[in-house]
């Protein structure tokens, strides 16, 4: 057995209720989800508009397959780069009010992409200990110097900015906090960039669709618009599709393509995806429905279950974390409501710190009034 140790790194796991497992969906992606041949009301998708499965989108992405078949073929810098792809980084960059934009295959390669084309050896970068596991991955490939500050504590990152010697600094951040829900403090960030000549990264992976005017994200939330910040946000959440995308200055793009190794050595996404997405760009737009819908569900999900004996986070997005702590309850509650036909995922570290595990409930504009009552009652009857 020449895995041995393998095997004894899963059953500690399994002891410590780490252990994880995937689920096979028999259904497209929706409120509603087939697993095991049963129905399931789901609040599991970070598709918060419900564009996932819209038969707009599909006939988009079939006509898009017509159009330039199944594959790329190439990296964008060989002869990949197709007209959707370089229509698309123009209306997406011009969406979130930058002057230049570059598609990255998922959101992942562009973290990973941004940052180690941006800083190395001798640079400085600051980072939220919330931050999303690819941005975490991104620090440490870039071999900069890593300083992380206490979540959203900007006090502390004036400190860190001050002490600092590296030659370049870049400051990154969620917007959305993915596990949390919560929104950076973004003015008060750029304030301490612009104060201490360092470069803001957002990632706004959870925000682009769902804040901001017409869905433009958190730039658009706050009323941000500087050259110092570097925007990146994700089309396979509220966009429904897949990949990313990375908003800035033209001298940050061109740097990007040049540099970023995620963004040279792969290849370019299917160009139907880049055709499907600049159709669901104008709905996202455009369906202000959508987003009203996601703030009634919001309150509702959070009037209804106030009274439950678990406390819950802070935040006015959809990520809505009911907060258990212990892995072991959480998993308890998982899949208690799974008995009762609901899917709602457990979160346990590392994905968030030790003695905090979740609940995150993600709410869709596809969701209705009585899919929340329905968590509710769940929820009751597990409390109680
Ligand atoms: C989902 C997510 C990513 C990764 O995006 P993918 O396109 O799924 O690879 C990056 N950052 C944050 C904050 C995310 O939530």
């Amino acid at each position: 057995m020449p895995f041995l140790a393998l095997q004894k790194e899963l059953d500690a796991r399994n002891s410590q209720g780490l252990r994880r497992t995937r689920r096979v969906l028999q259904s497209p992606q929706g409120v509603h989800v087939t697993v095991d041949d049963e129905p399931f009301l789901s609040f599991c998708s970070n598709d918060y508009l419900g564009l996932a499965g819209d038969a707009r989108l599909v006939t988009a992405m079939q006509r898009g397959a017509a159009a330039w078949g199944v594959g790329a073929g190439a990296s964008h810098l060989v002869c990949g780069h197709t007209q959707a792809h370089h229509e698309l980084e123009s209306v997406l960059a011009g969406f979130v009010g930058k002057p230049a934009g570059l598609l990255f295959s998922t959101g992942y390669l562009a973290n990973l992409g941004v940052v180690q084309a941006l800083v190395g050896r001798d640079d400085a970068i600051f980072a939220d200990r919330l931050n999303h596991a690819s941005l975490n991955d991104a620090m440490q490939l870039s071999r900069a110097e890593i300083h992380r500050y206490r979540h959203n504590d900007v006090g502390q990152l004036a400190q860190l900015l001050e002490k600092a010697t590296g030659r370049r600094k870049l400051v990154i951040t969620d917007a959305v906090f993915s596990m949390d829900g919560d929104i950076a403090l973004l003015p008060e960030l750029l304030a301490l960039c612009e104060r201490y000549q360092a470069w803001l990264l957002v990632d706004d992976a959870h925000g682009l669709g769902v804040l901001g005017e017409e869905g433009a994200g958190s730039l658009s939330h706050f009323q941000l618009n500087s050259p110092r910040i570097i925007y990146m946000a994700t089309l396979g959440k509220a966009a429904g599709v897949a990949g990313a995308f990375v908003a800035a200055e033209p001298v940050v793009i061109e740097t990007l393509w040049n540099q970023a190794r995620s963004y040279i050595y792969t290849t370019a996404s299917p160009p139907a995806l880049s055709a499907t997405l600049l159709e669901a760009i104008p709905i996202l737009r455009k369906e202000e429905w959508r987003r009203e819908r996601l703030h009634t569900l919001t309150a509702l999900l959070r009037r209804t279950m106030a009274d439950l004996p678990w406390p819950w986070m802070p935040s006015v997005t959809p990520i809505q974390p009911l907060l258990v702590g212990s892995n072991q309850s959480a998993m308890a509650m998982s899949n208690g409501l799974r008995e009762r036909g609901i899917l709602v995922p457990a979160i346990r570290p590392p994905t968030v710190p030790q003695g905090t595990a979740r609940l995150r409930i993600s709410l869709s504009a596809a969701h209705d009034e009585s899919d929340i009552h329905r968590l509710s009652e769940a929820l009751h009857e597990l409390a109680y």
